[in-house]
């Protein structure tokens, strides 16, 4: 296919379209040990670092995988800088079984964020009061049991460690949907990975302690013709060159509409015209939220549409919609390169006035074929979905995918 092959001419372009919605503020809420009262025995040591997991993984079929994505949060709580050596995750809970698990120094560099406390500048290592946010992205075996909980072990250059971060993991998914998109090829720019840069925006709103990772699972869908090529002149540099834009997108299930916005104007393709200041109110541009009603803990799971073209969205806040319904169609709006659809799905308290103050859920699409992967990725990444057909599994980012005629 001319996926497999190096097609550079799409590659400078395409690079750069994503919904980067990179907002990394500081962290409130981290205690240093009380610098006066009682303190602990000598023998008793004073902990270092507290480990939480804020989002608890999802199982999901990927990449020929079930995979388990989360992160692990490492704040530290003492008063010296910390360095992360090893990361042991285990299944249920640290025991005589080894780690499910293991990470070195040099893979958590490559997997880790850090955060800041309110107001201090982003730090490059784990100082006090800082947090790392450490992406882990776990693949079992298809046929190996997925534990019911994991807890993890996390050991610091001079020997400190810190033990907890222990969550259940749930699912699998019981989230089923129909493609958001028309018939055609559609490349996973920026689809779930690791390593995509939905994965790594952290989104605190307002007065949040803890950062929301809405992208999570958010993938780019950018229309493709049979030769690879995303624009009709392989330049694109007007939205009406692009194979995507205007094409129309649908609604992934029954559903209820949430939120509506379309008022933002299209940029011209590329990266320094947007057509509008960027905030959190516009970096979505035009969009489509959809209330697809209680998941398995009776919170809700919404679906976001965005980056749609401005005045063609066909429905109305509290309108009911059905699977495969048109609602509007594939624009440039708001922090957008390219015309291109953003599409995840989150669990939200109410993801209608905020919707990127929501964690990002995994999904799986009912039917699919792989018909080919961007040579760039297949060099990133360990796994990507194999060619060929698929049912209730998630393509991830680096695949081209068909959606055939019909499939709605
Ligand atoms: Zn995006």
């Amino acid at each position: 296919m001319a996926y497999a092959n190096a097609n550079d001419r799409y590659r400078p372009v395409i690079n750069r379209v994503l919904l980067g919605v990179s907002i990394v503020v500081g962290i409130g809420g981290c205690r240093r040990p009380m610098s006066s009262g009682p303190r602990p025995p000598q023998a008793e040591r004073v902990p270092v670092a507290a480990l939480s997991v804020p989002a608890a993984p999802i199982a999901v079929r990927a990449a020929g995988h079930t995979a388990l994505v989360y992160e692990l949060h490492v704040t530290n709580v003492g008063t010296r800088p910390l360095s992360i050596e090893r990361l042991e995750v285990h299944g249920e809970a640290i025991g005589p079984v080894g780690p499910l698990a293991v990470y070195d120094r040099r893979q958590i560099q490559r997997d880790v964020k850090f955060l800041a406390p309110r107001g201090a500048p982003i730090p490059k290592t784990l100082t006090p009061g800082a947090r790392a946010i450490v992406y882990v992205w776990l693949s079992l075996d298809t046929t190996a049991a997925v534990p019911r909980e994991l807890s993890h072990r996390v050991i610091f250059s001079g020997a400190d460690t810190a033990d907890g971060g222990t969550t259940p993991v749930r699912g699998p998914t019981d989230l089923v949907l129909a493609p958001p998109v028309g018939p055609g090829d559609w490349w996973f720019g920026l689809g779930p990975s690791n390593s995509s840069e939905h994965r790594r925006a952290v989104v605190r709103v307002g007065d949040d302690t803890v950062p929301h990772l809405a992208q999570r699972f958010a993938i780019d869908w950018v229309k493709m013709d049979a030769r690879g090529e995303y624009a009709r002149d392989h330049e694109g540099r007007r939205n009406t060159d692009w194979y995507g834009y205007g094409e129309p997108v649908y609604a992934a299930a029954d559903a209820r509409v949430a939120a509506v916005v379309d008022s933002i104007p299209d940029n011209v393709p590329g990266e320094n015209s947007r057509a509008v200041a960027m905030t959190v109110g516009t970096v979505l541009g035009n969009y489509v939220v959809l209330d697809l009603g209680p998941g398995d803990r009776a919170v809700h799971r919404y679906a976001l549409y965005g980056h749609l073209e401005p005045g063609t969205v066909k429905v109305h806040a509290g309108d009911v919609v059905h699977r495969g319904q048109e609602l509007g169609s594939i624009g440039n709006s708001g922090n957008s390169d390219g015309p291109h659809l953003h599409f995840h799905i989150t669990e939200a308290a109410d993801a209608a006035a905020a919707p990127l103050r929501s964690e990002g859920v995994p999904f799986v699409l009912a039917e699919f074929t792989v018909v080919g992967h961007d040579p760039e990725l297949v060099a990133k990444h360990a796994s990507l979905t194999p060619l060929g057909g698929h049912r209730n599994a998630l393509a991830v980012e680096g695949d081209v995918i068909r959606i055939a005629d019909g499939r709605r």
